[in-house]
């Protein structure tokens, strides 16, 4: 997915990145902040059916694998696209 930022950047997301760092509590367990997904179960044609704008803040993503509860904050998108781990508080297998 390619996103404009207003600072003038493009920057690139792969799909299964996005998918896997949704952080709604069906992907990360809200109490012990664990990911319950696993990258390498999120299908290779994982792709967005809908993207829809949250408020001024966030996207909301409907995936084609039936997942659409996933709320993506613009600077959670945007420490994606640049590589950063805004995510010190979730843990993950993989
Ligand atoms: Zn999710």
């Amino acid at each position: 997915m390619s996103i404009a930022w207003s600072s003038g950047e493009t920057t690139v997301v792969p799909f299964v990145e996005l998918r896997y760092r949704c952080r709604c509590a069906e992907c990360v367990d809200e109490w012990t902040r664990r990911r319950r997904i696993e990258k390498s179960r999120i299908r290779a044609d994982i792709s967005p059916l809908r993207v829809e704008a949250v408020g001024r803040y966030a996207v909301q993503i409907d995936w084609n694998d039936g997942h659409k509860t996933g709320i993506y904050p613009y600077s959670l998108l945007y420490a994606i696209a640049t590589g950063q781990s805004p995510e010190s508080d979730v843990t993950s297998d993989s």
